[in-house]
């Protein structure tokens, strides 16, 4: 069901959220609502929507900025991050998309940007259609790369709105990984299938195989993926390409402990590292890393690839160099995108 708050029914996103949705109701605030997935609400929250991603001198980051436009997702993986980091589960929309495109505006210099760090950029989008208000200004904008990332298929948005510096990007997973961790979420074949459309109406795509997820025949299972994509998209189309491991916090491995269901996600061992999330031991990381690595390298000797979070030497195990620290690695983004 979808909510509004009363003070913001005359802004921009929620009219056209009105527009395309038939049942919704006014509130004075979120009490009225039962707290949970199905239930969006569009709010009246004032923030500082645009900060740089949280990032450690520890691991190797770049400087991606994200727009927290949407908290919450409708979607239930098991290893999601948001169990331990929101503190609702109903979905909370800002609505105020004016601070939002001032914000984007102002930058000064090359920015990348996305809407896909507190929930999923696109699974709503057919419900809420913030695409419909960013696209058109980013593709206003030379300094801006906007990423939209997603684990749906829901495109439609997307298709004639004429992409200039738009990226959509696709979290990939083998289907026994997705049908069984990423609940509710499109199917990875239905994924790969809209990066396919998506790159007919002209977007640039990217890929991010985050989390790697371990199983004893992973090998097996994320070179058949890689097999399967690579035979799918053509490698000129793709902007990016992230691959990471699976990483938590404490409390998060308490709630996948609390759903017993899920508990074979800690089936290998971890070990806590210094930014304080448990992670696989680094033998088995850089196994895992240079199985996707050099699988999609077999086929895409060009893509640019990199990792995200992590330490330099398993950079260089994998790939022989180091990226260098925030702005080095940042350097690397910008000369693959706004040359
Ligand atoms: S799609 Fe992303 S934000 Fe949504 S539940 Fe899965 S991991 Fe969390």
């Amino acid at each position: 069901m979808i909510y509004i708050n009363k003070s913001v029914i005359d802004t921009k996103l929620v009219q056209m959220t009105i527009d395309s949705n038939s049942a919704y109701k006014i509130v004075d605030d979120a009490s009225e609502i039962v707290d949970e997935k199905s239930n969006i609400y569009l709010e009246d929250r004032k923030d500082n929507y645009i900060r740089i991603c949280p990032g450690t001198k520890i691991y190797r980051c770049c400087s991606y900025h994200n727009i927290d436009i949407m908290q919450g997702c409708p979607f239930d993986c098991a290893y999601c991050i948001l169990q331990a980091y929101l503190e609702h589960d109903m979905i909370k929309v800002s609505t105020d998309t004016e601070s939002i495109i001032q914000h984007v505006r102002s930058f000064q210099g090359n920015i990348r940007l996305g809407s896909g760090e507190l929930s999923d950029s696109l699974a709503l989008d057919n419900v809420v259609p913030f695409t419909k208000i960013i696209v058109p200004i980013v593709n206003e904008l030379d300094n801006i790369q906007f990423e939209f990332k997603t684990k749906s298929a829901n495109i439609s948005n997307l298709l004639n709105l004429n992409p200039k510096n738009i990226v959509v990007s696709f979290s990939l997973n083998p289907e026994s990984i997705v049908s069984k961790y990423e609940l509710k979420t499109a199917s990875v074949e239905s994924r790969i299938n809209a990066a396919a459309e998506l790159i007919k109406y002209g977007y640039k795509v990217g890929f991010h195989f985050d989390p790697v997820i371990y199983v004893e025949n992973y090998k097996e299972l994320y070179t058949d993926l890689i097999g399967n994509l690579t035979s799918k998209i053509s490698e000129d189309r793709i902007e990016f390409i992230s691959i990471s491991t699976f990483r938590a916090p404490q409390a998060l491995l308490d709630s996948i402990k609390v759903r017993s269901k899920y508990t074979d996600l800690l089936n290998s061992d971890m070990i806590k590292s210094p930014d304080g999330k448990y992670r696989y031991y680094k033998s088995l990381r850089v196994d895992m890393l240079k199985t996707v690595y050099d699988s999609l390298r077999a086929e895409w000797k060009d893509v640019f690839i990199y990792f995200c979070m992590e330490h330099d030497t398993v950079w260089e195990s994998v790939i022989g160099y180091d990226p260098g620290d925030r702005d080095k690695f940042e350097l690397l983004f910008n000369n693959s995108f706004f040359t």
